[in-house]
């Protein structure tokens, strides 16, 4: 995917607005959140009420909201984001996530929220790369949404190994006290916005260590879930 300024990424459209990156079109589409758990946000069959793995053993945060499932074209753009060096795209992607929050308060009773958290990566992760990809997504969803974000509320206080090339055990022995609390949060509803959601291990300890500190409420948001 190559960019023309003032094309639409998708739909290659002149935008209305040339900074816009992705026709508000095309940005309505890319919002598809799967049929699922309001909770975990998995496939489920009601989306009411949370789903039996839910129910048997619910993960830490309150509600999940995602744009889409991990699909085309969305997953091209988040991949784009993440190893691309296209940070143009952070705004249009948190348009679309903005958009999945808006949908998911009307259809539920989602607290509205003081504080965006990133997910932080460790220093020389996020030197390499050059910016984060969820400290990139929270700044303009916390503009629109009047709420809290300061990037530096939550920090990685060691490397971890990557993720997805452990076991669900070793996974969450490699995360335990990865993060330390930057910032006061007592009292507060608090979302967590990352990119993607796979396993969910690292939100979780993420969202254990808010609500060991005093969280009212933590939700998920991330711009794909998926397993
Ligand atoms: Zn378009
Ligand atoms: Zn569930």
């Amino acid at each position: 995917m190559l960019t023309v300024p003032g094309l639409c990424w998708l739909c290659r459209m002149p935008l209305a607005l040339s900074g816009w990156g992705i026709c508000s079109v095309c940005t309505r589409a890319l919002v598809t959140p799967a049929v699922g758990c309001p909770q975990c946000g998995l496939s489920a069959i009601h989306r009411a009420v949370p789903c039996g793995r839910c129910l048997q053993k619910p993960p830490p945060w309150s509600a999940l909201v995602a744009v889409a499932d991990y699909v085309p074209p969305l997953s091209g753009l988040v991949h784009q984001l993440k190893f691309s060096h296209q940070s143009a795209l952070a705004t249009p992607l948190a348009r679309a996530l903005l958009l999945a929050v808006l949908q998911a308060r009307r259809t539920s009773q989602l607290p509205r929220v003081d504080r965006l958290v990133s997910v932080p990566l460790y220093r020389r992760r996020h030197w390499r790369r050059g910016y984060n990809q969820s400290d990139v997504l929270c700044s303009p969803l916390a503009r629109w949404l009047g709420c809290d974000y300061q990037a530096s509320a939550v920090t990685r206080v060691r490397p971890t190994a990557v993720q997805h090339r452990l076991s669900a055990r070793l996974r969450k022995k490699n995360l335990k006290n990865a993060f330390r609390l930057e910032l006061p949060v007592k009292g507060l509803h608090i979302a967590i916005v990352d990119d993607v959601v796979t396993t969910g291990s690292t939100v979780a300890e993420l969202s254990r260590l808010l609500l060991r500190s005093g969280a009212a409420s933590v939700q998920v948001w991330c711009l794909c879930r998926t397993l």
